[in-house]
């Protein structure tokens, strides 16, 4: 068992990758990192290829060759920065786990002041990106994405989503994502009741290449915070949700019906065309739909969840129980 294993998810970083894995190792050389653990230091990198088309998996394949340390995972196609975290976190087999982007934007040499912060007593310690050196049309939108994460959630750190991310193994084997839903590992992972803490940590602007998020970003990042902000809720309890709104609206309905019916019946006024009339049906149908996804809810969670699907092209240096875990995926 390797005391650490290093993820990086890479989706057509061919450029970034010899410094990449020049300052990587040189990171993972440092006698100040060995020093943290009581047993001899070892580890190993897990490149997580998302689907690349510029000849990254094969660069990496050949460097294993003179790299043992390092292994590959590479995807039929691109499945996202999620599916690529989940893979690695699967394959992970490492005393820690650490997660680093490709991109040379986080800094490897980081990765030492996060485990020492862990191993004060954290299962999860997040990297904050204090200064961060992106352009502006993306730092506005975290900002705001950080204040209502964190507003809604309760949970004090600045950087939900940043790359560099430090786990004990039982964590991050222990997350089910799906969606995008790495942007919100902090959150889930507070839930499931693990301690986090965040450290800043130094960034540098994209050296090579372009971000690989667009602004379809803002979509996927609004619906995953509902999914997210629903699973860390009602997750077991759908029925506590929607069983409730159902409730009110069916008990407004039937009083709205019983009004209507009682001009009707004791008063002869004419109802056909009172507005009243019709939204006291529609908060009837409405109330009776929702408890029904209720119990449609409450049935599903007796099946097991599963995370976000991915198909493997192929595995290198993998032992024989990790590729097992990955394929019955
Ligand atoms: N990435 C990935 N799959 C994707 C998109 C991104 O594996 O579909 C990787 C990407 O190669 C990089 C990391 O996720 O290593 C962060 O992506 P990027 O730098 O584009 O995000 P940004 O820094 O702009 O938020
Ligand atoms: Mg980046």
């Amino acid at each position: 068992m390797p005391s650490l294993s290093v993820i990086v998810p890479l989706f057509n970083e061919l450029e970034s990758l010899p410094e990449l894995l020049d300052r990587l190792y040189a990171a993972m050389r440092e006698k100040e990192l060995h020093d943290l653990f009581e047993k001899p230091f070892s580890f190993e990198v897990i490149m997580v290829d998302d689907g690349s088309t510029d000849g990254s998996p094969e660069m990496i394949g050949n460097l294993i060759q003179e790299k043992p340390e390092l292994r590959l995972i590479s995807f039929q196609r691109n499945f996202g920065k999620t599916a690529a975290l989940s893979a690695g976190f699967m394959a992970a087999s490492g005393e820690y786990v650490c997660t680093i982007d490709a991109d040379l934007q986080d800094d490897p040499f980081a990765i030492r002041t996060m485990l020492k912060k862990l191993q004060e007593g954290y299962d999860l310690v997040s990297g904050w990106k204090q200064e961060r050196r992106d352009p502006f049309s993306k730092i506005f939108p975290s900002k705001i994405f950080n204040l209502v994460t964190r507003l809604f959630t309760g949970i004090t750190i600045h950087d939900f989503n940043c790359g560099l991310k430090v786990y004990r193994r039982n964590v991050s084997s222990r997350l089910e994502l799906h969606g995008e839903m790495h942007r919100y590992i902090p959150v889930l992972a507070d839930w499931m009741g693990f301690r986090i803490a965040e450290v800043p940590v130094p960034h540098s602007a994209r050296k090579f290449g372009n971000s690989k998020f667009g602004s379809s970003r803002f979509f996927a990042g609004l619906f995953d915070f509902l999914s997210v902000l629903f699973i860390t809720r009602y997750l077991r309890r759908p029925m506590h949700f929607f069983g409730m709104a159902g409730l009110v609206s069916f008990v407004s309905g039937f009083l709205i019906s019983l009004y209507v019916t009682f001009d009707k019946v004791l008063l002869h006024k004419p109802i056909g065309n009172r507005p009243i009339l019709f939204l006291g049906i529609l908060l009837l149908i409405l109330g009776v739909q929702l408890f029904s996804t209720g119990l449609l809810g409450e049935l599903f969670i007796t099946s097991m969840a599963k995370g976000t699907p991915f198909a493997i092209r192929e595995t290198r240096n993998l032992g024989e129980t990790q590729k097992k875990l990955l394929e019955n995926r």
